[in-house]
């Protein structure tokens, strides 16, 4: 559903990714770890054209939406949840959710907001608080609703857990194995929490300096003695 090849971008002089190749089939959820700066926020906006690649091949659904704008690939069918948790704060939830889908036909919005409130139960009570009044888990979720609005069948999402306590890690993940799972999502997830991600993912790649440097399922790369030190914590 996502495939990536030999994708190397950068910005200005600086070359950041050196050859990444990913392949995130339907019902999938693939998760990146690495270090900081390793390129992993870079995968993610090189893949969904918020910089433009300066070689390599990026097919979302069979179409090659490499060096295409953001809004075309989103249009191809990827929605891109940034790392910066950013709802519009005075708006409601209702009308955050509601910007996610103006490129829906209006006979789906509602169904689709209905799915996205099945998935986020907490949100529905708060359909009418403006956004910014919400908890930062809380935003999240509308983050990623506003994400679901446009019927995506690829979601990238940038460290959805990042300063949440690790109940709402659990809630926000879990709905994304559901997305995988029920609505056959396939989902590239890039994650300092590295514990979280294996236990959601199936398989994990691990960035080194804008490259790939192993992957496998989270069972294998648990039993590779630096990852278990580098990543899980282990001895
Ligand atoms: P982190 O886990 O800290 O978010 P990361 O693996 O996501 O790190 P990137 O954010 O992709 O890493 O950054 C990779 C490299 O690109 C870093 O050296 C960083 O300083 C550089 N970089 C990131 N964004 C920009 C930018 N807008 N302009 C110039 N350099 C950038």
């Amino acid at each position: 559903m996502l495939h990536v090849e030999s994708l190397h971008a950068g910005y200005d002089n600086l070359r950041v990714l050196h050859g990444i190749d990913l392949d995130v089939p339907a019902g999938d959820l693939l998760a990146v770890i690495g270090a900081n700066g390793a390129g992993k926020t870079t995968v993610l906006r090189a893949v969904s054209g918020l910089i433009r690649p300066s070689s390599g091949r990026v097919t979302v659904d069979g179409r090659a939406v490499t060096g295409l704008r953001a809004e075309k690939v989103a249009a191809a069918g990827l929605a891109h949840v940034p790392e910066n948790r950013l709802v519009f704060p005075s708006l409601t939830v209702a009308d955050n959710l509601a910007l996610g889908g103006w490129t829906r036909r209006s006979s789906r919005l509602t169904d689709d907001r209905d799915r996205v409130l099945d998935l986020f139960p907490r949100l529905r009570s708060r359909l009418a608080q403006p956004a910014g009044t919400l908890s930062g888990g809380e935003q999240q979720m509308v983050v990623i609703g506003r994400g679901l609005m446009a019927g995506p069948k690829v979601l990238v999402l940038d460290e959805p857990s990042v300063g949440l306590a690790p109940r709402l890690v659990a809630e926000i993940f879990a709905a994304l194995a559901r997305l995988r799972d029920e609505a056959g999502l396939a989902i590239l997830l890039v994650e300092q929490n590295a514990r979280a991600a294996f236990r959601v993912a199936d398989r994990v790649a691990v960035m080194d300096r804008g490259r790939i440097a192993t992957k496998g399922t989270p069972a294998e790369l648990a039993g590779d003695d630096r990852v278990q030190r580098a990543y899980l914590g282990g001895g």
